[in-house]
């Protein structure tokens, strides 16, 4: 690596420690591991609302390939040793590049976990509490999601976020994360045509109703809301 390359490294890493983009409360702890990503089911789990072709592509190409890009671009350089978390502050608004790489590697792992097999249903009550505070209803909170994962413009991923103390549905373009905006996400929909254009092609509503109705893991944003 070059040295000039190193001294931006080293000059990022001293700026995004000086003015931290991540607190306790927007850092989910599940999340902030290096190690190679894993599917937390098998690649067939989640047939037939996404196939197991969709799967593994998505999860084998796209995710891996982001992953290994950003292992190899990062490779003898100080942030081999940071949590995801931390290139990410560091590389936000310093390196498109590597802030790309390292938020799709963190936002895939995040949207696997956001699905499960079985999925949908019912959240725990504490969390189905939350979401009729700031939505009115769980329909609301679904109506919302769903259109907002719809209708976003080109590439990118819908969210159900904390912010504070109430919860918000936003999206984010390309590899985005409201990780930079100081918000806590609880769940996230990729909505990228790589995500369902095998199964759904331009039915991009089809992909976003078929995830929330059969396979929203409701624990897991209730883990992140309360962690
Ligand atoms: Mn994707």
């Amino acid at each position: 690596m070059l040295n000039t390359d190193r001294r931006t490294v080293l000059k990022t890493l001293a700026a995004a420690a000086a003015t931290p983009l991540f607190t306790a409360a927007t850092r989910p702890a599940a999340f902030v591991s290096l190690a190679e990503p894993k599917l937390p089911y098998a690649e067939n789990a989640l047939d037939p609302v996404i196939s197991a072709n969709t799967m593994g592509f998505h999860f084998g190409k796209h995710h891996m390939g982001y992953f290994k890009k950003l292992t190899a671009k990062i490779q003898g350089t100080a942030m081999e040793s940071q949590d995801l978390n931390a290139i990410i502050s560091a590389a936000h608004g310093n390196d498109q590049g590597l802030f790309n790489l390292a938020a799709q590697t963190w936002n895939h792992s995040f949207y696997w976990q956001s699905m499960k097999p079985n999925g949908g249903g019912m959240p725990p009550a504490a969390l189905k509490a939350a979401l009729e505070k700031s939505f009115g209803s769980l329909d609301a909170f679904k109506e919302q999601f769903s259109k907002t994962a719809s209708s976003h413009f080109g590439s990118g991923w819908a969210w159900l976020v904390a912010d504070g103390d109430s919860l918000k549905v936003l999206s984010t373009s390309d590899a985005g994360t409201p990780l930079t905006d100081g918000l806590k996400p609880l769940l996230t929909i990729d909505v990228w045509e790589h995500a369902y254009y095998l199964d759904y092609q331009n039915r991009r509503a089809d992909y976003v109703a078929a995830i929330i109705d059969k396979c929203l893991n409701w624990e897991f944003a209730a883990q992140n809301l309360a962690g």
